[in-house]
């Protein structure tokens, strides 16, 4: 089911929207005040939950999209859980390659 989460520039309020058609998206207007100026989130577990929370759920087998990587909380985060499940503890080592890939430090060390 595409359902796709907004938030309101003008009234700062969250809802979602089940679109079958995908003309629609771009007719999308807010619930409460019915603004077309809207956000559009990526998914309500990925930005309401704590990393901790969001690893878990995290489930490595399956591809994850564009979406998934334009939220960039998400980036590292399936290497993270990955090195979990593999029992491999980097700790905050780990913490600082995912940290480096964040902020596109890792494309330096690449070039090395
Ligand atoms: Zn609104």
């Amino acid at each position: 089911m595409p359902i796709y989460e907004y938030r309101c520039n003008q009234c700062d309020k969250e809802f979602s929207e089940l679109l079958l058609n995908p003309n629609a998206i771009k007719k999308v207007r807010c619930k409460y005040c019915h603004s077309p100026n809207l956000t559009r989130l990526i998914s309500s577990f990925s930005v309401h939950q704590a990393e901790e929370s969001r690893l878990a759920q995290f489930d490595t087998s399956k591809p994850r999209g564009d979406e998934f990587y334009k939220d960039s909380r998400n980036v590292g985060l399936w290497a993270k859980k990955r090195m979990k499940e593999l029992g491999v503890d980097l700790g905050s080592k780990m913490d600082e390659i995912v940290e480096k890939g964040r902020t596109g430090k890792i494309l330096d060390e690449y070039d090395k």
